[in-house]
């Protein structure tokens, strides 16, 4: 019989840290992390047989829930035919057009690999695209994620208009000189910086709704300063929507907020579990792209078959009519549930009131924040004032239960279209224990 330690174990001889991705490492909150040997619908399983709720999704790509028939046979269908050419297919193109469709900003797309390669590439494309091609400076946000190239792995320093620390080992503050960090949700800082450095803005690169702080929402102010302030600069406004992309709704962050963006990145859900992510925007910007521009960008596997089969199936799922009102209507059902075992639990613990237990949550289509803060987080501040302690033993009370929720505070949770009401009741019925557990 296999066991979680055991193959822990045998991981970190071959593999640092025993883990291909370091979230996956229970590091934050202890722990073994748990070897899954298979999944279907809401449902993943461990080598030990023990069964989990899966409110991880593969960190948001499985949006339709496990194993998913239609998709499975549509990857098996593409990989018969030849698994990788290296040369062009009709698929590509039919994926390429239905992004175009259902994202309202892009114009033309190219597919990639990985979220952190698309980001990337969207940053190079806006750094020779925007003003005469000249401009060196990017604009991020603290506690948003654009995958884990050089320039984007930053952090604030001190003072107010921030230019990046690196936040890896390895990565040289020659190369994030020009990467500004600045506050989520901060729209005063924002004209304060356009301000100070316009002209040489490239691009503002941005979460439109953030879920790698957890899940904070942007305030319309904060994403409406930042497209007048890009736009009166020249500069371009990336939305790094590989996350909120056909999560949060069908056209993602961008048509629920009505911003209209130079670049979007894609990821996560339009791969449907398999490595395939995007870049698109205006065709202008895009023709900049080699071959026929001088931003150069490439890729071996680049719209690979079974990968793009593997997310046109899942696409058509979810163009569904009422896929995202029942996926909204599932996720807001376990976050109200859950506050609603928090309330019950803090009062009969007595601790009502300003002393009580400190619990929100927040939802969005198929994603969710739960936070031990008494209020839903604006900005990364807040959320790193979360409760953290309560979190890591609340996490382990639910895992011990067979839930399965994001091994660290800072990640958000995901809903599929599989979980139904008895997944989502066992869930509740679970946090109601767990929340009793850890007082
Ligand atoms: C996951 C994520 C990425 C990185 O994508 P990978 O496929 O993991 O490289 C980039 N941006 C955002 C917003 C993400 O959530």
């Amino acid at each position: 019989m296999k066991n979680n330690e055991q193959l822990f174990e045998r991981a970190q001889r071959s593999i640092p840290g025993g883990v291909n991705s370091p979230v996956r490492a229970f590091r934050s909150v202890g722990g073994t992390p748990r070897f899954i040997e298979r999944a279907e619908g809401a449902y993943f399983w461990d080598c030990e047989g023990t069964r989990y709720i899966d409110y991880i999704g593969s960190w948001g790509p499985m949006i339709l829930g496990h194993s998913h028939p239609a998709v499975t046979q549509a990857i098996r269908d593409a990989a018969v035919r030849g698994i990788s050419f290296g040369a062009p297919t009709e698929a590509e193109v039919e994926m390429a057009e239905l992004l175009i469709k259902l994202v309202p900003s892009m114009e033309q797309v190219r597919l990639v690999s990985s979220g952190t390669e698309a980001a990337m590439s969207a940053v190079r494309l806006a750094r020779g695209a925007a003003g005469n091609g000249e401009r060196r400076k990017i604009i991020k946000f603290e506690g948003c994620y654009h995958g884990h190239a050089d320039s984007l792995l930053v952090k604030a320093g001190s003072g107010l208009l921030t230019f990046g620390n690196p936040s890896s080992a390895g990565v040289p503050a020659d190369v994030t000189q020009h990467t500004l960090v600045l506050d989520y949700n901060d729209a005063e800082q924002l004209e304060q910086t356009f301000a100070a450095y316009g002209d040489d803005i490239a691009c503002v690169i941005v979460e439109p709704i953030a879920g790698n702080m957890n899940l904070v929402r942007a305030t319309p102010e904060f994403l409406d300063v930042m497209r007048t302030q890009c736009s009166r600069h020249g500069a371009l406004l990336i939305f790094d929507e590989v996350m909120s992309g056909f999560r949060v709704g069908l056209g993602g962050a961008q048509s629920l907020y009505a911003i209209d963006p130079d670049i979007t990145v894609l990821g996560k859900v339009i791969g449907g579990g398999m490595p395939l992510a995007a870049f698109g925007g205006k065709r202008a910007v895009m023709q900049h792209l080699t071959p026929i521009g001088r931003v150069y960008q490439a890729g071996t596997l680049s719209g690979n078959p079974v990968a793009v089969a593997c997310g046109l199936a899942t696409l058509t799922e979810i163009q569904r009519p009422g896929f995202y009102e029942s996926i909204s209507d599932i996720t807001k059902k376990l976050v109200d549930g859950l506050t609603a075992a928090a309330r019950r639990s803090a009062r009969s613990a007595g601790k009502e009131g300003d002393h009580g237990l400190a619990f929100s949550g927040d939802s969005l289509g198929g994603m969710f924040g739960i936070y031990f803060a008494a209020d839903v987080p604006r900005r990364y501040a807040d959320v790193i004032a979360c409760d953290i302690e309560r979190f890591k033993r609340f996490f382990h009370a639910m895992l011990v239960r067979g839930i399965y929720l994001a091994p660290s505070a800072y990640e958000a949770g995901f809903v599929s279209m599989a979980h139904d009401s008895a997944a989502i009741d066992a869930t509740i019925a679970a946090a109601e224990l767990a929340f009793a557990d850890i007082g």
